[in-house]
């Protein structure tokens, strides 16, 4: 874009929005171009980066952006683990931190908030009123609930127990790519049998429109018992969980797994005896405590057939129960620090290969002449049949090793997919994984997408190039 075609772009948002609202400062753009500067491509800088408060301001934005062509990268807080937020093309990137206001509304037995909030907000303030938000990503505290609702997560929570966003959100307000502003759903806390169209947009991955309002039904929060098991392998914690569904047992809110070396690691950090093998992180609950101690009873027995090194209940919160449970949170935090940089892979597979899909995520670096000696590492939420293993891509590495290692990894989840009858539960389907989008589903159901799409966004302004996806 030449200079004079940018300062009429910035002027013509900044009408829209507020002189303050709207910056084509080079390090603010940089920023959310979403990789390192040694890594990018004059393409991927945008030209502008704009705040808008209000769904108006955002129509009035796409309208601007069909009129002139231009396209419009949504970024909630830019987490996104497959590049969804990464700008492809020029143009401007809608940031909706501002539209961070949430309305809690116990009559109607629902909340409602603006889709730039943050999340770890939205949990505190339902917390204080006995309530539970279905969600809880690693990255709950800068995700924004419209980024979280748009990828269609429930993080760390098992799906089965609590279901996904779209499962719990009641309505939307969304401006379609072409600049009308819509509402779906309804007031009560039943949602609409047949047609809904708050799940096009639920789970859309930001291609189909902009998500500007949030009402997810109030869901109140469990008694919860805890349950940390300690195995000598892999296979003993996978068959539990198996055995756990196939008894219809009560499901866990968590069902989270940290295999030998993390779990080492992370008991070492907070001082406690390392455990021999991998543990798996259980919270169990019920209306009353005495039924969530009940279904914690149930899952412990069925732990015990797997001869497990010990199980440690904790009947409340704090103490021992905070820093173990804490260890899950801080494998984040450590992957950060110790390998600068990592990639991470999300097997999610079906039921019956649950036990055999375990041992080969442990050895599938193996196959890989990139990551055969590295230090690859295992956790997740078996309790959702889903794990991650993480790859250190070392800063050092020029970026042709860098992006051949990435293609590696994403050639190694997609094989585990395919093979285990899965996809990934928690960071969408698009981006990076179009390729496997495509060899699961077939070309005729990506070419519905990409007529829904069509449909909704003519001009393709809005998140251009998520639905092509990259070169993974
Ligand atoms: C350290 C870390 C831990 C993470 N842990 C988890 C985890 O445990 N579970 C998990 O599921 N994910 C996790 N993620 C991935 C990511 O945080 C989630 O996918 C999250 O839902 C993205 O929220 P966001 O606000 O950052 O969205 P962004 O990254 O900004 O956007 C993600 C997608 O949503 C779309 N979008 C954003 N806002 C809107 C809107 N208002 N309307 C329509 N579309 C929109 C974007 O276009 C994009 O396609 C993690 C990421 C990091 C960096």
């Amino acid at each position: 874009m030449t200079e004079m075609k940018s300062n009429i772009l910035v002027s013509d948002l900044k009408a829209i929005v507020g002189e303050d609202n709207v910056s084509d400062g080079i390090y603010e753009r940089i920023g959310y171009a979403g990789r390192g500067v040694a890594d990018l491509e004059d393409y991927e800088i945008p030209d502008v980066v704009v705040k808008p408060s209000s769904a108006q301001e955002i129509a009035e934005i796409m309208k601007y952006a069909n009129k002139h062509k231009t396209p419009v990268v949504l970024h909630g807080s830019g987490t996104s683990l497959i590049g969804s937020s990464r700008p492809k093309h020029k143009g401007i990137v809608l940031d909706t931190t501002r539209l961070n206001w949430i309305d809690i509304n116990e009559d109607y037995m629902y909340f409602e908030c603006g889709a730039g909030v943050r999340c770890i907000d939205v949990i505190n303030a339902l917390e204080k009123r006995g309530y539970m938000l279905p969600t809880n990503p690693g990255s709950k505290i800068i995700a924004s609930l419209g980024g979280i609702v748009a990828c269609n997560t429930c993080g760390h929570m098992v799906d089965p127990y609590v279901g996904k966003p779209v499962d719990n959100v009641l309505g939307l307000e969304v401006v379609l790519p072409t600049g009308e502003i819509i509402e779906t759903g309804t007031k009560s806390v039943c949602r609409p049998a047949g047609i809904d169209p708050t799940r096009v947009f639920a789970g859309s991955e930001g291609i189909l429109g902009v998500i500007t309002k949030i009402r997810m039904r109030l869901m109140p929060k469990p008694q919860m018992v805890y349950i940390a098991a300690f195995f000598k392998r892999v296979e003993s914690v996978a068959r539990s969980y198996l055995r756990m569904y196939k008894k219809k047992a009560p499901l866990p809110l968590y069902g989270e797994f940290v295999g030998t070396t993390l779990a080492r690691m992370g008991f070492e950090h907070k001082g406690l005896k390392p455990p021999e093998g991998p543990i798996t992180l259980v919270n169990s609950t019920g209306r009353t405590s005495e039924e969530a101690m009940q279904n914690a009873g149930i899952m412990c027995e069925i732990f015990r057939k797997e001869k497990p090194i010990d199980i440690c209940i904790f009947k409340e919160a704090g103490g021992i129960q905070e820093k173990i449970w804490h260890i899950r949170d801080w494998i984040l935090f450590y992957l950060q620090k110790k390998q600068a940089r990592s990639l991470g892979v999300e097997v999610t597979v079906a039921l019956p290969h649950l036990v055999e899909a375990m041992l080969e995520l442990h050895i599938m670096h193996e196959t890989s002449p990139i990551f055969k000696d590295a230090e690859v590492l295992t956790y997740g939420h078996i309790g959702s049949l889903s794990m991650h293993r993480t790859f250190p891509i070392p800063t050092s590495w020029p970026n042709d090793k860098r992006r051949e290692a990435a293609m590696e990894i994403a050639r190694m989840e997609r094989e585990m997919h395919l093979k285990y009858e899965g996809c990934g539960k928690e960071w969408g389907q698009l981006g990076t994984r179009t390729r496997f989008f495509k060899m699961k589903y077939g070309e005729a159901t990506y070419s519905m997408v990409m007529k829904l799409k069509k449909a909704l966004d003519p001009n393709n302004v809005l998140n251009p190039g998520v639905l092509q996806g990259g070169n993974l």
